[in-house]
């Protein structure tokens, strides 16, 4: 929307209009049923398989471990609940719900994670063994940015719990890191479809070939069995569109949103007194600018920001309208007076350098209203 400043890319991203475009003709005359046997499902089945060879081109994995979802909450659940027959589920306590609410029902293993969100290594050690089924370990944090580590996990897991499936949720990777320096630390990875360009609704699990994974959705035996449910062949091609391209951009991008990420961290840090980087730039994605500004309320400034144009978010879009203070920043030891005023701003393709600049006007403007409210109460 024309004047309004949008820095919440990692609640969802607006569609590339190449993605757009992609998925019209399979919204129109090109809609079959890609798993009937007549020439109008010949096509769509195709344009599946072409989907799948470019997304498989992205991960580094084969196009047979590529797993076509309904959304990246399901291919978090699907590779957990799908190994977890076999034994426990391990994972850190700042995960996605998505990976965290299907660790906690299946009665697993919640392990800490540092001041920079950073999974305990000591503390994961002490939790794995040979009776872990599957252990998860998101690529990056939805809430912050911090990258993990992803080596140091996979050698962990793979001296620790031999018989564990390694998950890594890459929902917030894939603009900003090379897929294909993850695969091959991990079994199993999470992506979503609107994350980076591509439309909601649609995800991937890639899984390995001949990883104990047992099918979370089961019917028709789409998917050669992995996931049933006629395909959302529209979705899909404009995931792999979307996908292609955000490969093809990702070094100039990350290079010129970190640019734009640091301006805009540096400001508030230099124009706001008790304002803080919740995590250093070093350990994150460039699209992340989480910042907390002490004793004030995430709530009021959401709202002042609004009336800005400005639009951002406190936790992660699916616990935010609920203001509880993120299991995330508790996870992380964040004192309460701090977290209470924890901003999430996360930038993307679409963000400008004119975006900053009004940002920083906003905020600025924002905070000193609140200040001076909380002031004149005293
Ligand atoms: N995992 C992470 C890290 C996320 O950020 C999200 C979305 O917020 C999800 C999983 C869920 O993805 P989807 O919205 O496709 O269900």
């Amino acid at each position: 929307m024309a004047g309004l400043v949008y820095l919440d890319h990692a609640a969802t991203t607006p569609m590339r209009p190449d993605a757009v475009e992609a998925m019209l003709p399979f919204l129109t005359e090109r809609f079959a049923n890609p798993s009937g046997s007549h020439r109008f499902a010949r096509d769509a089945r195709r344009a599946v398989d072409e989907a799948r060879d470019r997304v498989a081109e992205v991960i580094g994995c084969r196009p047979g471990e590529v797993v076509f979802t309904g959304c990246g909450t399901e291919s978090d659940n699907a590779a957990i609940v799908g190994a977890i027959s076999r034994g426990r589920a391990v994972c850190p306590a700042a995960e996605h719900h998505a990976v965290l609410h299907v660790v906690e029902r299946n009665h697993g293993t919640i392990v800490g994670v540092d001041a920079t969100a950073h999974v305990a290594l000591d503390q994961l050690d002490a939790a794995l063994g040979p009776d872990v089924a599957v252990v998860s370990v998101m690529a990056v944090n939805n809430e912050v940015g911090t990258i993990t580590d992803l080596t140091a996990v996979a050698h962990l897991v793979r001296d620790r719990a031999p018989n564990a499936v390694l998950h890594t949720d890459a929902v917030q990777a894939a603009c900003w890191l090379d897929l294909r320096d993850l695969w091959p630390h991990v079994d199993t990875m999470s992506l979503s479809g609107h994350k980076f360009g591509g439309p909601k609704g649609v995800g991937v699990l890639a899984l390995r070939d001949g990883i104990g994974v047992d099918p979370f959705i089961v019917g028709g035996g789409q998917e050669r069995d992995r996931r049933s449910g006629t395909h959302n062949v529209a979705g899909i091609v404009a995931l792999a569109e979307a996908l292609a391209a955000t490969d093809v951009e990702r070094p100039t991008e990350t290079a010129r949103v970190a640019s734009l990420r640091d301006r805009l961290v540096g400001g508030l840090v230099a124009a706001i007194p008790g304002t803080r980087e919740t995590v250093p730039a070093e350990a994150k994605i460039a699209g992340s600018a989480h910042v907390m500004f002490e004793g004030l309320e995430s709530e009021a400034l959401l709202y002042l920001l609004d009336e800005a144009g400005v639009c951002a978010s406190a936790a992660s879009a699916c616990s935010s309208g609920a203001m509880d203070p993120s299991h995330v920043l508790a996870a992380m030891g964040i004192d309460r007076t701090w977290a209470a005023g924890a901003l999430r701003m996360s930038l993307g393709r679409t963000t400008t350098d004119g975006d900053v600049d009004a940002a920083l006007d906003a905020l600025t403007d924002a905070v000193a209203t609140l200040r001076s409210r909380t002031a004149a109460r005293a």
